[in-house]
């Protein structure tokens, strides 16, 4: 595995659609979701998208889990799940908006507030080209959001009420 270089929006391919994928089974597709979830952990980072890596094409990872500060005490964090969505769509998305303070990675430096829907359910084919439902709640929905936006050349930056610069001691998870 390698780790890939995480462009931003000096590079064109960020904003373009991407384009669906054929069939993920093939070994050079294999390979790009085996290196960007070690370049997602690397980063680290709790999402990123193919077009992040500056490859044109539907597919993200994703990797959340929720803090332990966030839990009743005495409550054991969940594992953090991984996600390899291809061709994602969301289905459904609830009326319910949140709004939460975001970061790219493909934007260092910088956060935003975003509104969010709290709720989304996606279909998408897993990395085996099975297709796979998922029903997203809070940040991991809003995870999701961020990504399948990526594939539509879509930033965070574009859906903020306001951005600012990051100080060096301020924790944003970056997507
Ligand atoms: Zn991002």
């Amino acid at each position: 595995m390698s780790l890939l270089t995480i462009i931003t929006p000096s590079n064109p391919i960020l904003r373009r659609k991407a384009r669906p994928i054929a069939d993920p089974r093939t070994p050079e597709i294999q390979r790009l979701i085996d290196d960007m979830i070690e370049t997602m952990r690397d980063a680290p980072g709790v999402g990123l998208a193919a077009p992040q890596v500056a490859e044109p094409i539907r597919l993200a990872v994703i990797e959340y889990a929720p803090d332990s500060e966030d839990l009743p005490e005495g409550v054991e964090p969940p594992a953090a799940k991984l996600y390899v969505i291809v061709n994602p769509e969301i289905t459904t998305r609830s009326e319910e908006m949140v709004d939460g303070a975001e970061g790219c990675l493909s934007i260092p430096g910088y956060a935003g507030m975003v509104m969010r829907h709290n709720a989304v359910k996606i279909k998408a084919l897993n990395r085996q080209g099975r297709p796979i439902r998922i029903k997203a709640e809070g940040w991991l929905a809003r995870i999701f959001q961020h990504e399948i936006d990526h594939l539509d050349g879509v930033l965070f930056i574009d859906r903020a009420s306001r951005t600012w610069k990051t100080r060096e001691d301020e924790e944003v998870e970056a997507e």
